[in-house]
């Protein structure tokens, strides 16, 4: 049986005191509610912040993306060891947000994938199309290829170390993500049944236990659907992560 997993994604947002407000909120409406995971993914300058606040608590916190290197001369990185350092044990990688605005390919986040799991933090892998490769009929092709260009990179031996670590995928149409327009529950769970599908081919007992998250505008008016779904669980939430009700509504509707 999988548990549910909702992660809050804040992107480039907050500063001290509306994190103080926000972790505080979350520490309080999650407590109670102990049968689904919650990671919040926040800007690494609060990752101190973040873990001096959720330390003992059902919250977990990680990273938005990750160098692939250990250490060196590249300037504005971080490597996976430095996010461990800080308590961190998710990361997100290949967010279309990096695809899209900073050009990360399928390659780098093959080598982000690969440093981050031999750190021993959890990837969260982005795949998802864009609104013209949907319109195309391309989804599947488009997110078979983000994946096979990550799992083609793992031995036996990185695959099982991933699947120990619970890697998960989130699976997010650039179409829907910030922008409102979110996936039906039925377009949903027919591409989260292809990456199972996908995953399959490579491990079956692994497929049945990957997380398979959704994301694109998840609101606490639609994920009780969503997570419904058989295969959806969870969700990966940008906007509505900022909003303390918002985020707590919809990691009940996980719970
Ligand atoms: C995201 O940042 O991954 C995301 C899905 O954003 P939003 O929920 O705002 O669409």
């Amino acid at each position: 049986m999988r548990r549910n997993l909702v992660v809050g994604n804040w992107k480039m947002h907050g500063d001290i005191h509306s994190n103080q407000v926000l972790l505080s909120a979350l520490i309080n409406g999650l407590n109670n509610y102990q049968n689904a995971d919650y990671v919040v993914c926040v800007p690494n300058p609060y990752l101190h912040q973040t873990r001096t606040l959720l330390e003992n608590t059902n919250i977990a916190w990680g990273g938005q993306n990750v160098n692939q290197f250990e250490e060196g001369a590249f300037t504005g990185a971080v490597s996976p060891h430095m996010l461990t350092d800080l308590g961190c044990t998710f990361v997100i990688l290949g967010h279309s947000e990096r695809r899209v605005l900073f050009h990360e390919t399928n390659l780098s986040a093959a080598a982000r994938f690969d440093a981050s799991i031999k750190a021993n933090l959890t990837p969260i892998l982005c795949v998802g199309e864009t609104l013209a490769e949907h319109d195309a009929g391309l989804t599947e092709v488009i997110v078979a290829s983000q994946m096979d260009a990550v799992m083609a990179t793992l031995s036996d031996d990185d695959f099982a170390r991933a699947m120990h670590l619970n890697m998960v995928f989130a699976y997010e149409p650039v179409w829907a993500v910030g922008t409102g327009k979110t996936a039906t529950p039925e377009q949903a769970q027919e591409v989260h049944h292809f990456i199972r599908q996908r995953i399959a081919r490579r491990n079956a007992e692994a497929a049945a236990l990957v997380r398979i998250v959704y994301g694109g505008s998840v609101k606490a008016s639609n994920a009780a659907q969503l997570f419904n779904m058989p295969d959806v669980d969870g969700g990966l939430v940008g906007g509505a992560s900022l909003d303390a009700d918002e985020f707590i509504a919809i990691c009940k509707a996980a719970n």
